[in-house]
């Protein structure tokens, strides 16, 4: 959290500040940026210029203004707030309040209103101009075959690919479970050992899962959601989840129907 649903609606926010000239940049503390980017580099590089684009690459949000790109992380907690506006009022692990020592950083505009990160745990940061190579294709637009060849390829589990953010960007841990799940598929499963009926099936059902679950408002609103705990028990056929941990993370999977 946030996975790239939520990341895609902080991009959608902060296209309303597109067009707007910087005219400040407030950055909460040196370790709030990333290795690398210090606050008179990233001041220069924007200030006096445009907000051109808003982009995003998995849970990267790019921010184009005037030639540079500034790259903004939300690690667990973060938010972004547009003009005083928090564009999700509900985040798992996080307060929806905004308190003033956990905004991190803040740009002004000179035509009025800002945009903002708010970040409780403050495991997200900022960076000017992002090395982008290093992430894979955004999950919402990998092509079906280039999906086939990572798991084709990979001898690690299909949920270790899955959050690989090197080779597929933008999932996490939530959006992960509950692709697998309506998949039908174990998350302890090599990538390898999937075959071409399997392959399609993650593949469409990971593009219906993010459309459901942006519509439905995030990551943590899927259906296996509210089972994530020792008692919970699949949604679909009221088997225990197994509870295991894969790829280093805590995994919530029905063992009867995810094969
Ligand atoms: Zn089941």
């Amino acid at each position: 959290m946030p996975e790239l649903i939520e990341v895609e609606l902080y991009r959608k926010a902060a296209t309303r500040a597109l067009n707007r000239t910087v005219s400040s940049v407030l950055i909460s503390s040196q370790k709030y940026l990333k290795q690398g980017t210090q606050p008179t580099d990233l001041r220069s590089a924007v200030c006096g210029s445009r907000l051109v684009t808003a982009r995003r690459t998995g849970k990267l949000l790019l921010l184009e203004i005037g030639t540079a790109v500034v790259g903004l992380r939300f690690g667990m907690t973060g938010r972004l707030i547009v003009d005083g506006e928090a564009t999700i009022n509900e985040l798992l692990y996080t307060t929806s309040e905004v308190q003033q020592q956990h905004i991190r950083f803040v740009m002004n505009f000179d035509e009025g209103g800002t945009l903002a990160v708010v970040d409780p745990r403050s495991f997200g940061n900022v960076e000017l101009n992002p090395d982008e190579t290093s992430l894979g294709p955004d999950a919402m637009h990998i092509p079906t075959d280039d999906l086939a060849q990572l798991f084709k390829r990979s001898r690690a589990t299909i949920k270790a690919v899955l959050l690989d953010q090197a080779k597929i960007s933008g999932i996490g841990n939530l959006l992960c479970d509950e692709i697998l799940w309506r998949t039908g598929l174990s998350p302890t499963r090599a990538g390898c050992s999937l075959n071409s009926e399997e392959i399609e099936r993650v593949t469409h059902t990971l593009r219906n899962t993010i459309r459901d679950l942006t519509k439905r408002g995030g990551s943590h609103t899927g259906d296996l959601q509210s089972e994530r705990h020792r008692k919970g028990v699949c949604p679909t056929d009221g088997v225990q989840l197994e509870q295991t941990k894969v790829a280093g993370r805590t995994s919530w999977w029905c063992p009867e129907h995810q094969l």
